[in-house]
């Protein structure tokens, strides 16, 4: 159906900016300056559009980690940055995003390379979030208060009783693959306006837009120490992280399994934990729909970044009098999202970010074929260089496959039909995970009802993967602990002291 034979899948050129910031020495950001790892080992940066290997980076040791915590503890612990004006901070916020903002295309090539993500989308979506998280959290620097309050047992007039809010201390932010610039901004943003510093580590799959970030964090003037940049693998540099002394808050998003060993990992030492983890989240179209505008949209909520998106609308759930129509909508599509190398400008997929993540996605599809889904569409590899994944729309499952059960973190929904309003809401719930889900529907009085019995952080209604800086996002269930963004965000990274004084 709709198949796409006659696409060229060569990578285009890389522009000469971003040949520059691949022929950077590995080396780590730490105190404010580009520093050598005490090892000598290396991880390779490869661009899945291709399968070359193009640029490497630092695999940390201990020693280098630790290096990290102290530079962040010594700046957090002088005051260099907690004890500067609110409004200064502020400023070299929005510096950040300014600079950000300037060296946009670069930061679109580079992620596109890294990920495999379209330039087009990731000079649409992530870079200008990126700054936005910054611009957003620089608000919040000069509006950080406590309050007065009375005691409730002693009498009036024999106590000044107030809170104050102070920075947690030092972080360790940990973040995936899939929107690295994206989410390193949403983590290192709370830290800045909150006065915290922190040691942040991007995944080993793409760190190229991270490292970028570091020089214009020090360019922006955010003194030396307050954000260290540091490369390498979760179980080992981001395992010390997790367990150091010396750390005060972890911050990580990435999939549930690995959340919940850093949440015990944190334990012994009591660190505040935020997680924002994995989902299999819902997309429920009511039979009141047009389907014209809910096909595509449904589609783009699994489609959009190749379905790495913790929040991807992977599970559909059709009313069966709109069911046929609306996959045949999304079928529809399919040209559209033809996976393409990231610098194609006509590209709105592209391949997964790495092999390993290509053979998982065609090993749940197999599972699913096994098991007795129906393919609508894709459930194939296009091409055998570069890790791409045909968009795909597989029917006839039942909530037992485990392709209705598992976060594929790809391009794949599964669509079912429903009848009774009760059933269908009783089997979007019906999963470890909570993070977001969708309702489609002109109703609004059903929106609002059905948006009340979804267990999920996130409800969108007539649309998906809407994020903003200002609104809280986080997961019930399985899929996290805490929030990040609005105020809850910054909050995250704050203490409560209360202070009482006899009078
Ligand atoms: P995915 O499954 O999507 O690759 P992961 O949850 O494995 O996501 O990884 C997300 C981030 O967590 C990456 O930066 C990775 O390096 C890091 N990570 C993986 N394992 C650990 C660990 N044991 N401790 C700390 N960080 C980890």
């Amino acid at each position: 159906m709709n198949e796409v034979t006659t696409i060229d899948r060569t990578q285009r050129e890389y522009s000469d900016a971003v040949k520059k910031a691949l022929a950077r020495a590995p080396q780590l950001f730490i105190n404010g300056e580009w520093v050598d790892s005490s090892g000598d080992e290396t991880i390779d940066v490869e661009d899945p559009s291709s399968g070359a290997i193009i640029s490497k980076f630092v695999e940390a040791t201990d020693k280098d980690i630790d290096r990290a915590v102290a530079a962040a503890k010594a700046a957090f612990e002088d005051g260099r940055w907690r004890n500067l004006p609110p409004v200064a901070r502020e400023k070299i916020m929005h510096r950040l995003a300014d600079l950000i903002e300037a060296n946009a295309d670069e930061f679109a090539e580079l992620e596109a390379i890294d990920v495999g993500k379209p330039k087009g989308m990731a000079a649409a979506v992530d870079v200008p979030g990126a700054a936005a998280h910054f611009r957003y959290m620089a608000g919040w620097a000069g509006k950080i208060g406590g309050e007065t309050q009375a005691p409730y047992s002693m009498p009036g007039g024999m106590m000044f009783a107030y809170t104050v809010k102070e920075p947690v201390g030092v972080c360790a932010q940990i973040v995936p693959w899939n929107f690295p610039l994206l989410m390193a901004c949403l983590k290192i943003a709370p830290v800045l306006a909150s006065g915290c510093t922190t040691v942040l580590k991007p995944a080993e799959q793409t760190s190229l837009t991270a490292l970028r970030l570091a020089d214009l964090v020090a360019e922006a003037g955010v003194p030396a120490g307050v954000v260290n940049i540091v490369t390498g693998y979760g179980h080992t540099a981001g395992d010390r992280m997790v367990k150091h002394p010396d750390v005060d808050k972890v911050a990580f998003t990435g999939s549930t399994e690995i959340g919940k060993l850093i949440n015990r990992n944190a334990t012994d030492t009591l660190k505040h934990v935020t997680l924002e983890l994995g989902g299999k989240s819902p997309v429920v179209v009511m039979p009141d729909v047009d389907v014209a505008e809910t096909a595509p949209g449904v589609a783009g909520a699994i489609f959009f970044n190749s379905g790495q998106v913790c929040v991807a609308g992977s599970r559909l759930y059709a009313h069966k009098s709109v069911f046929d129509k609306v996959v045949e909508g999304m079928a529809e599509t399919a040209p559209f999202w033809a996976p393409r190398p990231s610098l194609d400008p006509e590209a709105h997929m592209g391949p997964l970010v790495s092999k390993e993540q290509h053979d998982r996605v065609m090993g749940y599809i197999e599972a699913g074929k096994r098991d007795g889904a129906s393919v609508l569409m894709g459930g194939d590899a296009p091409s055998d260089a570069g890790y791409y994944v045909n968009p795909t729309i597989l029917t006839d499952v039942n909530p037992q496959m485990s392709v209705v059960r598992e976060e594929i973190f790809g391009p794949v929904v599964v669509a079912q039909r429903f009848e009774d309003l009760n059933d269908v809401v009783r089997e979007a719930n019906d999963t470890q995970y909570g993070l977001a889900a969708g309702v489609w529907t002109k109703d609004a009085s059903a929106a609002h009802q059905i948006a009340s019995k979804l267990q999920a952080g996130t409800v969108w209604v007539n649309c998906h993967a809407m994020i903003d800086p200002a609104l809280p996002f986080g997961g019930y269930k399985e899929s996290g602990v805490g929030h990040e963004q609005g105020r809850l965000g910054l909050e995250a990274y704050l203490e409560t002291k209360t202070v009482m004084m006899k009078l």
